[in-house]
Order: structure tokens, then sequence, then C-alpha cells
């Protein structure tokens, strides 16, 4: 399954302005399989284990208590070469730099509130897809 899975989650701000259904809309039109998906919502504490790589960066203690304040969709999605696709579909992080068409330049709030996150590798996707839904080669 190397190379076709990735995983993503919509993000507080873009499910608290109703734009869960519009995002997963454009994934689905991309090609892309949803796989695995719900509606919860990260404590602080998980949020900062899910971000633990940003632990020493300026920004983290910001992005956890952001992450952890309302609900989120985390999926895990399928398609050749899911992870660089996907990185595409939804644009630069910060949303002023997201090409025209993107998700992020089309939803996203600032560079925290950036309605979405998305794998930047094989490896990272394996390891957050079971950070939330447990062993991935059961999808
Ligand atoms: N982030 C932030 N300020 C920054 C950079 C990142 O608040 O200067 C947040 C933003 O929500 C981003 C997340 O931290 O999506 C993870 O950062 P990363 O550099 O991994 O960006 P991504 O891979 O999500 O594009
Ligand atoms: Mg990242």
């Amino acid at each position: 399954m190397a190379g076709n899975i990735t995983y993503t989650m919509i993000k507080p701000d873009a499910v608290a302005a109703g734009n869960t259904g519009a995002i997963i809309k454009m994934i689905e039109e991309a090609g892309f399989r949803i796989v695995a998906m719900k509606m919860t919502k990260m404590s602080a504490e998980t949020a900062g284990k899910f971000y633990a790589v940003h632990k020493e960066r300026p920004f983290y203690a910001d992005l956890c208590a952001y992450m952890s304040s309302g609900h989120i969709v985390p999926m895990i999605l399928e398609k050749d070469n899911a992870v660089e696709d996907f990185r595409k579909l939804i644009g630069a992080t910060n949303p002023a730099n997201a090409e025209p068409g993107t998700i992020r330049k089309l939803f996203a709030k600032s560079i925290e509130a950036n309605a979405i996150h998305g794998s930047d590798s094989d490896e990272n996707a394996n390891i957050e897809a079971n950070f939330f839904f447990g062993a991935v080669d059961r999808f």
C-alpha cells in the first residue's frame, strides 16, 4: 500500500465554518477514495502528540490550542501517488502563498487556521493514519 495512501484532517476552522462537505467534495472529485473517516475532537495533549515533530517551533503551543479548539474530520485517503497529489490539492501552508483553486486558498483563514492537514511523506502518512485509526493495513 506504500505510496497509495495519505492522511488528512479537516481542521477546526473549516469544520466550524461549515466547509466540511465542500472540502470532502473537492477531495472526491480530485480522485481520492475515502477509506476511513470520523468526526472527533482532540485534547490539547493529543494535539501535542500529533504535532510532536514541531515541539521546538515557536508556533507549537498556539497550534496545539487551536487544533484542540473544535471538531476535526480525520480521514485516510487512497489514490496513486496520494501524498504528493494531495499536497498539490491543498496548496501551501500559508494560504497567502497557496495556488488558486487549492483547498487552502479557498477555505483557509490564516497560516495557522489553514483548513486542512496533509501528510508530507509515505512514512508519515502511515504513522498519522495509525495515530487516528489503528493499523492502516486494515484499510
Ligand atoms: N503553522 C503555524 N505557523 C507556521 C507554520 C505552521 O501555525 O508558521 C501550523 C499550520 O496549521 C500548519 C501546521 O502548523 O499546517 C504544521 O506545520 P507544517 O510546516 O508541517 O505545515 P503543513 O505540512 O501543514 O503545510
Ligand atoms: Mg506538515
